[in-house]
């Protein structure tokens, strides 16, 4: 028989839409131009790109001259601490301090650590539950008169949690018009939304955010491009110098075809949210319930505030390593929490600090689905798990005599 090959690794990334294709394909050679340029080849690029961000930012509810495309999230993120940061830092007194969770992203934790290294930042960390969620009660104990940036991340890569973002927004909301009062500097509030761009619906008014990352390959676009929103007015020093295209605050010439195709899948996204939302949370339902059923399994992440594509789960007395490749073996395409790092299996920073312990977090393991993810895929993956499982663990007691 013929091993299926099933993609359940959406979080990870996902394949380009075909319609995302289409849309891209005039911007290599008919309407290649340099949109800077004052010809009419590049009059017509330029109108491109802006249509291209008056789609992202009408997605977002934001203004046009908000929107600055990057070459992905990671840079989005870089740019919005280090430029914010760096700002702040070459005109406080105080060194600028910055809130956000031990469960971000490595593109939040090591820009911030790096900031932190050089000594141009302080950072304070919220706790998290067991779940991975954030409590609104922890801000006021956190909080000094030189905080000038939160940080949080919408849904959380590995688990799937969404923290209450528009809660948080108003929360500061508040602070700040009391701080403003007092003469301390605003909080901006910054939210990786990677994971939630192709799943929720995300106003930057309405969250009361100041900037947001994301980037185009975790919703059907190409690898290699970017968004950060960035709310007029907000003080960040430009991380790219060179050119002033991007609103100056990003240089560089634009990578109009990646460009045209992210704005070309936030467009399908809006139009197909609501009813791909509920098909995917549906499937992700009929998952966990399968996955439970076999002894030693455990749901990780938040019951309720979870994205729809994420189900995590731990499985006792294996490595999360191996399930990934005993999967992987049977045609299922997996993610694991745990890195190799200089040959040696790290468990995910995100478990540790969700109180989970060393040896248990070990066994995670991420399921992701999406826009092609079929009901008879996961279906298959719940018929082969338990056996996968069983011939593990046998395998661990040294029972297995292949
Ligand atoms: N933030 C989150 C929550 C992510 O899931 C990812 C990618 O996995 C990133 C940031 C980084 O995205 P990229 O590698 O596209 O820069």
């Amino acid at each position: 028989m013929n091993k299926p090959k099933i993609y359940l690794d959406y979080a990870a990334t996902t394949p380009v839409d075909p319609r995302v294709i289409k849309a891209m394909a005039p911007f290599w050679q008919e309407k290649f131009a340099n949109p800077s340029s004052l010809h009419f080849f590049g009059q017509e690029a330029k109108q491109a790109l802006d249509q291209a961000r008056s789609k992202v930012a009408q997605f977002l509810g934001a203004k046009f001259e908000e929107i600055v495309f990057t070459s992905c999230a990671t840079e989005s993120i870089n740019l919005a601490h280090k430029g914010l940061l760096e700002n702040f830092y070459l005109r406080m007194k105080e060194k600028p301090r910055v809130i956000t969770t031990p469960i971000e992203h490595k593109a939040v934790l090591a820009t911030l650590e790096h900031l932190q290294k050089l000594g141009w930042a302080k950072i304070d960390y919220l706790k998290v539950d067991q779940t991975g969620l954030v409590s609104l009660s922890d801000f006021d104990s956190l909080i000094k008169p030189e905080t000038v940036l939160v940080s949080i991340g919408f849904v959380n890569n590995e688990v799937g949690t969404v923290q209450p973002i528009k809660k948080i927004g108003n929360w500061l909301k508040l602070a700040n018009e009391k701080r403003k009062k007092q003469g301390w500097a605003k909080i901006y509030f910054h939210s990786d939304v990677t994971q939630a761009v192709g799943h929720f619906k995300i106003n930057v008014d309405k969250l009361n955010l100041d900037l947001a990352s994301f980037s185009g390959h975790k919703f059907y676009a190409p690898k290699g491009i970017g968004v950060l929103y960035l709310r007029s007015g907000v003080p960040i020093t430009r991380q790219q110098d060179g050119g002033s295209q991007e609103n100056h605050q990003r240089a560089g010439t634009e990578n109009l075809s990646f460009i045209v195709g992210l704005a070309k899948a936030l467009v399908i996204v809006e139009k197909e949210r609501s009813q791909e939302t509920k098909r995917i949370r549906n499937l992700s339902k009929r998952l966990i319930k399968g996955l439970l059923k076999v002894p030693g399994v455990h749901l990780i992440g938040n019951c309720q505030e979870r994205a729809p594509h994420i189900v995590s789960i731990l499985v006792d007395g294996v490595e999360g390593e191996s399930v990934l490749l005993a999967l992987s073996d049977l045609g299922i395409a997996v993610s694991s929490g745990s890195a190799c790092t200089s040959g040696e299996l790290k468990p995910s920073h995100v478990l540790l600090a969700m109180g989970i312990s060393p040896s248990k977090a070990h066994g995670s393991i991420r399921f992701s689905l999406g826009r092609w993810t079929m009901r008879k895929e996961i279906d298959y993956l719940i018929k082969v798990f338990p056996g996968a499982i069983e011939k593990l663990r046998r395998i661990g007691k040294g029972i297995n005599k292949n």
